[in-house]
């Protein structure tokens, strides 16, 4: 499925709900997580639907890498200079709410909210 009507990130997506933009290409968008567990907290997700980790197949490989690549570049540009963390979550017990594949990138000065 290239696009899940039903989908919150998929409207992101579509430009039907608003959304903190730090970077946008053909097959990835990045924006700030709504409610942020750290100083600087943007989600990273392709544009196409990929409900989750356990979707991925050899033929997501590359964007995978790209988006995991984007994530360093985008904590400089927002200011984080002493390190930052990737997670991803899959499904229920992954804590996995948003089933639209999105990986978290978080930084900055340190207590957090989570983790
Ligand atoms: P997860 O638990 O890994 O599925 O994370 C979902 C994330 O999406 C949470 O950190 C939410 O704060 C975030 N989120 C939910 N709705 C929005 C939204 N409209 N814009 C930006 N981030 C959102
Ligand atoms: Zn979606």
């Amino acid at each position: 499925m290239t696009h899940d009507p039903n989908c919150l990130f998929c409207k992101i997506v579509a430009g039907q709900i608003p959304s903190k933009k730090v970077y946008e290409d053909e097959d990835i968008l990045a924006f700030h997580d709504i409610h942020p567990w750290a100083p600087v907290h943007v989600l990273i997700i392709p544009k196409r639907h990929i409900a989750s980790m356990a979707d991925v197949t050899e033929a997501e490989v590359a964007l995978l890498g790209k988006m995991t690549a984007l994530g360093p570049k985008l904590m400089k540009e927002l200011g984080v200079t002493n390190g930052f963390r990737h997670v991803i979550n899959t499904g229920p017990d992954g804590g996995q709410e948003v089933l639209h594949l999105h990986l978290h990138v978080m930084g900055g000065p340190r207590p957090w909210l989570k983790g």
